[in-house]
């Protein structure tokens, strides 16, 4: 296709320079929404018969579409689960769009999946899985939930060797489960009970204990799964895993660990001991593009037999045959997927190029400024501090407020650049949340929200 610019050299020169430009942005404009019907008065048409051409369009994504989006990676950007990819994964993401490497096949991709395949292993030695424990990245922890719930039920199926073909499964997981359980039940037709949890939103043994002794016999063989949170998304608590574990075998289920926030944590050795128990489990998910500084998206999944995924999983087809030789590893058998873009290699090339004690450093960094921030909040008279951070989110409320003052609070820190803090609600209350993934976040961050709610 031709380019209206005369010469692509200079679109080629304008695009990278745009994009290191925006890597090294420290801090980059935090930015904020815009209405569509703003967006199409300040952009005008983009899509056309003959094309605006490239500089044209680079122009418009810069200076209207980018600012329209919230940069993830800022520092005070500390609501939802931010970003905080590396320099080194974000411009190796890069190389991996200028690539055109087919990531679902060891045949045609397998220099890059063996790359991958070495980043996995070494979240699967965090963990504590065996040396048979493998997997692959598929875009995030909802996908990642759905296909290793996916893998159990096929297993718990064959297992049963016809006579749950047309059973419904049952899964069982925690009150502060992530939304994507319930989503995964939807998409499988599955029940998914919920297990009591305490006040902080965690998993209780006797919680668990009681619903499962509550079941009926019918309902004890539908279990496929049990399914344990390693640090909640909305407080960041960690599931008791030994006891979710001790259920699982009981029950003869799957038991499968939702890292994708906080699996993060096995890499920091001050918190390693609240994930004991997780070596046992069948399968585990974690978002490199959460906490561990890679860019969007990517999640690890991992199976302690990654041969039960693939058997679920693969896609049997005439033209695809030829990729099934039982020797050659094709990421595409173990999720539900087939085309797939090699999305792990950002943080495999981060991970070689820093090394994992950087990767325990940052994260144990960032785990520092969230202890100290919250000691900080506990002390002013303002504040109120609900829970102490098990992992990296701080749960916290201004005395007096409701949601209207929050909410003018937070529309204005956005409005003014300042942060993105968005109110939560917490035991029926509304309160402030959160998230510090971000090693570049300071306790002057903190300190300056704390200012703010004055
Ligand atoms: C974020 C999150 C998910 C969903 O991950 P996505 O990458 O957003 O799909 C699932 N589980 C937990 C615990 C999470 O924090």
């Amino acid at each position: 296709m031709h380019s209206h610019d005369t010469s692509t050299e200079v679109l080629t020169q304008a695009v990278l320079r745009y994009a290191v430009d925006r890597i090294r942005m420290d801090p980059p404009p935090l930015d904020g929404p815009r209405s569509a019907t703003e967006l199409a008065a300040m952009a005008g048409r983009t899509v056309t018969a003959r094309g605006i051409g490239g500089l044209e369009a680079l122009r418009v994504f810069g200076d209207v579409l980018a600012p329209a989006c919230i940069s993830a990676d800022h520092p005070r950007f500390l609501s939802f689960v931010p970003t905080a990819p590396t320099e080194a994964a974000v411009l190796f993401d890069l190389v991996v769009g200028a690539s055109s490497i087919y990531g679902g096949s060891w045949l045609e991709g397998g220099g890059a999946v063996f790359a991958e395949n070495e980043a996995l292993r070494y979240i699967a030695d965090l963990a504590g899985m065996p040396d048979s424990a493998g997997g692959v990245f598929v875009t995030g922890g909802t996908a990642g939930n759905l296909s290793a719930l996916i893998a159990a039920r096929h297993r718990w199926r064959m297992r049963a060797g016809g006579r749950h073909d047309r059973t419904r499964a049952l899964i069982i997981a925690s009150k502060g489960a992530h939304s994507s359980i319930a989503a995964a039940g939807r998409a499988m037709d599955a029940d998914v009970m919920s297990a009591a949890a305490d006040e902080q939103g965690r998993l209780t043994p006797a919680g668990l204990r009681a619903l499962v002794d509550g079941l009926s016999a019918d309902d004890r063989e539908r279990v496929i799964a049990i399914v344990a949170t390693s640090g909640t998304t909305n407080a960041g608590v960690i599931d008791p895993l030994e006891a979710a574990a001790d259920v699982a075998d009981e029950l003869g289920a799957w038991f499968h660990v939702d890292g994708a926030y906080g699996g993060a944590g096995l890499a920091a050795p001050s918190v390693r001991a609240r994930y004991a128990g997780i070596e046992r489990c069948d399968s585990f998910i974690v978002d490199p593009h959460k906490w561990l500084f890679a860019p969007y998206d990517a999640c690890a999944l991992l199976y302690r037999d990654p041969m039960q995924a693939r058997s679920a999983h693969t896609q049997h087809a005439e033209y695809l045959d030829v990729l099934h030789t039982d020797d050659e590893w094709n990421p595409s058998d173990f999720a539900h997927h087939l085309t797939r873009r090699v999305r792990g290699l950002p943080f495999w090339f981060s991970l070689a190029t820093y090394g994992t004690d950087a990767y325990r450093d940052a994260v144990e960094q960032t785990l520092t400024v969230t202890r100290e921030g919250a000691r900080l909040i506990d002390d002013a008279d303002h504040l109120e501090l609900i829970m102490e951070p098990e992992l990296s989110i701080v749960l916290f409320k201004r005395n007096g407020w409701t949601m209207p003052e929050y909410q003018q609070w937070s529309d204005r820190l956005l409005a003014d650049g300042d942060a993105f803090v968005v109110p939560t609600s917490w035991a029926g209350e509304t309160v402030l949340r959160i998230c510090i993934v971000n090693p570049r976040t300071t306790l002057d961050d903190v300190r300056m929200l704390i200012d703010a709610l004055a």
